[in-house]
């Protein structure tokens, strides 16, 4: 890289040189980023980012003015509590959809592959399939994979319907939370049913108590965390083999000049899975060094690299804000999307080079793609048809323009809970001994997202190693992964950054302070680690001390999931205000009112040390709880927030 492209007139926008870099690019050449997308939205709409505007019917658009002499409700008589509460289940309902509809993707893939109807798919995990069809109660003795396979995903599309008094994985929550479900009356039915009666409830002159509504919507986050996204990971892990731990690399640095660069973007495995298989054919390899290329180069973005990082090892070129700067590389040949995360921005920025934006799923089309339909029945076939397009595509790069800014940074991947178990001896004693003896405080998943509305991976990696250096073992999902990977927080000798009791079990266990359990729908591992701690406890999962945070979060998936970790008993901190200030009403229900139904409530703090102080407290209040060793005030590092906060 140059040293005209440093990129220090960026260092507003992102902890990163990579992204400095880009951005420096792009500014000289003219190319629109998403930065300059929210400059140019100044100053955004204050009713919407209240969340007290409403376009549900057409007697509207409405706003109204809690704070102010405005109007006090909308056409309909709807207040600022029903409007805003509506607001929120709708978002809910979109990102519980989000997961869920994945879910069901992967589900038909696992129905035809027990139809023996696909060119490519097979159960990888056959124990982990007769696991899933015991808890579904199937008999699977004498039976083959393929016809466990079909009975297990008949019975599973069973989940999305409406004949079920429970989805069946809520079982795996420990017993009193279920009791705190049914007693409050949000156990998940179907997946679909309450995604659907979400809709129902918010059109106009349905329901129109916002408590009433915002219970519906906790019912509908948890048909996503005890459902849909569990059903994603668990079935994906039965086709595609369960991660186990490996080392990869992060960052831009891993495209390669003198290689096809292929970039996965999404969320979805399928196509993913068979791009990594038709990269390694060796008559593609053949083609590629044809064209004076060493092979083919696959690198990821956002959760479909999650999803390749935990099982293949494929490296991670960036997470959602890099989206668009991975291509302004000039080495990339084509960019291959599924769908969720990915803006229709790409296709413009490839318009600016040779790159070839391929969209594949027909629910996800995006002008200026060109669009493979992807059929499971077909799919290395629909794989190579694709990556033969990118190294067709090589000889159209120009050279001059290729600007790869950094050197990867390694990091390690593949922490599913089965690995993490195995790690500890196949129980979770030792984890439980190490909470217990105080040389692990607690445990915080930090997952989600980047928003331009915060510099990007800040809140990320500063949350992190604050945990981390008062003996927090800190978990990773989606883009969280990138920010932590990228600052060198997730190889083993990044122990030398934790407290001393963390820092000796990492040792101890070759492992990293911070885990990389997968991608957004992944974040189901932590449910089923936290019920394994609770159930192995006797205790309910709101007793641990365990908590969430999504500092950079934009997403309306990650406001399902923040719903169903705190309807699970996880209290959670979110980096950016979601839009419901506009009811203080709802506001004091979700930062305190939730507490007395669920045991845990949300709070909103900006500044990542401030985060990081109020998750230690709560963590040491559930370590009280449980009359565990107090914390030595001595062995705190975060003072300065700390008196921020008094
Ligand atoms: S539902 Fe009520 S508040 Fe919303 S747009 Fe219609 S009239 Fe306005
Ligand atoms: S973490 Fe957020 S931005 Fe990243 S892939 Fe998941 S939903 Fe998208």
């Amino acid at each position: 890289m140059s040293p005209e492209f440093s990129g220090n007139g960026y260092k507003k926008q992102s902890i990163n040189k990579d992204t400095w870099a880009m951005l420096e690019i792009a500014h000289q050449e003219g190319i629109e980023t998403v930065w300059d997308r929210l400059a140019k939205q100044q100053p955004q709409c204050g009713y919407c980012s209240l969340g007290t505007s409403c376009r549900i019917c057409s007697m509207g658009p409405c706003r109204v003015d809690p704070f102010g002499e405005g109007p006090q409700k909308g056409v309909c008589g709807a207040d600022a509590d029903i409007i805003v509460a509506r607001n929120l289940a709708r978002t809910i309902a979109a990102g519980a959809a989000s997961h869920s509809d994945h879910g069901r993707d992967i589900l038909e893939t696992l129905y035809r592959v027990g139809e023996g109807k696909t060119d490519v798919y097979k159960v990888s995990e056959p124990a982990k399939l007769r696991r899933l069809a015991a808890e579904y109660g199937l008999a699977t003795d004498g039976k083959t994979d393929q016809q466990v396979a079909a009975a297990l995903a008949w019975e599973m599309m069973e989940d999305f319907g409406m004949r079920r008094e429970r989805l069946p994985f809520v079982g795996r929550a420990p017993k009193a939370r279920q009791e705190i479900w049914d007693k409050t009356g949000v156990t998940p039915r179907g997946i679909d049913r309450e995604n659907v009666e979400a809709l129902h409830r918010t059109h106009m002159g349905v329901d129109n108590d916002w408590v009433n509504i915002l219970l519906h919507a906790v019912r509908t986050s948890l048909s996503d965390g005890w459902g849909g996204s569990m059903l994603a990971t668990e079935l994906s892990d039965t086709l595609f083999g369960t991660p186990t731990p490996h080392m990869s690399q992060v960052n831009l640095g891993v495209l390669r000049a003198d290689m096809v660069n292929i970039i996965l973007h999404g969320h979805n495995p399928m196509l993913s899975e068979v791009i990594v298989a038709a990269s390694q054919d060796p008559e593609i390899i053949q083609l590629a060094q044809s064209k004076g290329a060493k092979g083919v180069n696959l690198a990821g973005v956002c959760c479909t690299g999650n999803e390749v990082l935990m099982r293949k090892g494929i490296p991670m070129a960036g997470n959602h804000l890099m989206q668009e700067l991975c291509i302004i590389t000039g080495a990339v040949e084509l960019m291959v999307v599924d769908y969720q995360c990915i803006m229709p921005a790409v296709t413009e920025t490839a318009r600016c080079f040779h790159t070839k934006v391929v969209s594949t799923f027909d629910k996800a089309k995006f002008p200026g793609a060109e669009h493979i339909h992807f059929d499971p029945e077909h799919g290395l076939e629909i794989g190579k048809q694709i990556v033969r397009m990118a190294v067709e595509n090589f000889n159209n790069r120009v050279p001059g323009r290729v600007r790869i800014p950094v050197e990867p940074v390694p990091l390690m991947s593949g922490f599913s809970i089965e690995a993490i178990l195995g790690a500890l001896g196949g129980t979770p004693q030792p984890l439980v001994d190490a909470i217990v003896n105080g040389s692990i405080r607690g445990a915080v998943g930090i997952v989600g997202c980047n928003n331009p509305k915060i510099k990007q991976d800040l809140g990320h990696t500063e949350l992190t190693k604050r945990l981390i250096e008062n003996d927090v073992l800190v978990v990773v999902t989606g883009c969280a992964t990138v920010a932590d990977g990228k600052a060198g927080l997730m190889v083993p000798a990044a122990a030398d950054l934790a407290g001393p009791g963390l820092r000796a079990v990492c040792k101890a266990l070759g492992i990293p302070p911070v885990l990389h359990l997968g991608s957004c729908v992944d974040n189901t591992r932590i449910l089923v680690l936290a019920a394994a701690l609770a159930n192995h406890l006797g205790v309910d999962i709101s007793a641990l001390p365990l908590a969430g945070a999504a500092p950079e979060w934009y997403s309306e998936k990650a406001v399902a999931i923040g719903a169903y970790v705190v309807a699970s008993g996880i209290y959670t901190v979110l980096g950016v205000a979601p839009p419901v200030f506009g009811s203080l009403n709802v506001v004091k229900l979700l930062t305190e009112g939730l507490e007395g139904v669920f045991g845990a409530t949300f709070a909103v703090e900006p500044d990542p040390n401030r985060a990081a102080v109020l998750i230690r407290r709560h963590i040491e209040r559930k370590r009280a709880g449980l009359g565990l060793s107090a914390l030595d005030p001595e062995t705190i590092s975060m003072p300065e927030a700390e008196l921020a906060l008094a």
